[in-house]
């Protein structure tokens, strides 16, 4: 073999193995996943019914075993999923109009995984498919009777059993047997809880494209934006300190609320938007194109 064909093939081995340094399963933690890729994290709405209170979401660290479980499905070395089926559950768990409904309540029909899958966007999961004899179960088994669900939903969208004979529960089954269990110890999901708080965080300050900054604070339950620079906003008639936005959070990493709008003629008045913040990166849907996307100031 001529020296210039061994350079070759030794330049291609390295090339192989860089570009597999991004996909290669366990090479990565997820929340360095998370924060390398500014990847968003999994945010469906999460209700409770009746007067059950919603911080139970919360409490079982929901988001985070979906963070992860999202992790997993992406980058994970599951050998026995086919892409199409992984691709298909990843849009279902990323889709932001996905409902989650927790009931409080036993479930009416025996089912192993506690929940009910109502139609193509909505989840509901029961007090059995949390929580055993009163102590939540472990991240594991919640986050496999989640999976389940999500593979219920893919029936409900798409029609598919993944075997010929109709079997409703083949399907879930099959993948919620798949989900490694190292990957959601309570040490990985309670760092992962950690982190999203301080990733979806609106909290901050955060400058806009002319180098104005707005500083969210929470205040009660709602964040209030202030401009602590203003930039080119002085011509609008803004001042140091204003409040400009005020946002109360949905779910992971999206906030609700409103913008304040000020013209030269000196008129104001508000515009409703939502926020979305990933990392470093906030975007809204009611700002001017200069807030419309900030970067996160980071001080110190
Ligand atoms: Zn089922």
């Amino acid at each position: 073999m001529s020296k210039k064909r061994l350079d070759l093939i030794i330049v291609l081995i390295i090339l192989t193995t860089l570009g597999n340094g991004k996909g290669i399963p366990g090479d990565k933690g997820a929340i360095d996943w998370y924060e390398t890729f500014e990847k968003m994290p999994p945010h469906p709405n999460m209700q409770v019914e009746m007067s059950r209170d919603s911080e139970i979401f919360t409490e079982l660290n929901i988001p985070a075993i979906l963070a992860i479980l999202n992790h997993e499905l992406s980058e994970g070395n599951w050998q026995e999923l086919q892409s199409d089926d992984r691709k298909r559950i990843l849009d279902i768990l990323n889709d932001p109009n996905l409902v989650f409904i927790y009931t409080g309540k036993q479930s009416v029909v025996a089912h192993s995984s506690g929940a009910q899958t109502i139609d193509k966007i909505t989840v509901k999961f029961n007090q059995d498919g949390w929580f055993h004899l009163g102590s939540p179960m472990s991240y594991h088994r919640i986050a496999k009777h989640i999976l389940h669900e999500l593979a219920h939903v893919d029936q409900e969208r798409n029609n598919y059993f993944g075997r010929p004979l109709n079997t409703k529960e083949w399907w879930p089954d099959e993948l919620e047997n798949m989900l490694p269990e190292e990957k959601f110890t309570a040490e990985q999901v309670t760092n992962m809880a950690d982190f999203l708080s301080k990733y979806s965080n609106l909290q901050g300050s955060w400058i806009g494209c002319d180098g104005r900054v707005v500083e969210f604070k929470l205040e009660g339950s709602e964040y209030v934006g202030r401009y602590t620079s203003l930039a080119n906003l002085g011509d609008y008639g803004f001042k140091l300190n204003e409040v400009g936005y005020s946002a109360t959070r949905t779910t992971e990493g999206t906030y609700k609320g409103k913008v304040k709008w000020r013209y030269t003629s000196g008129k104001q008045h508000w515009v409703n938007m939502t926020i979305t913040v990933t990392g470093d990166s906030y975007s809204d849907t009611g700002s001017d194109h200069c807030s419309r996307n900030m970067t996160r100031k980071i001080t110190d």
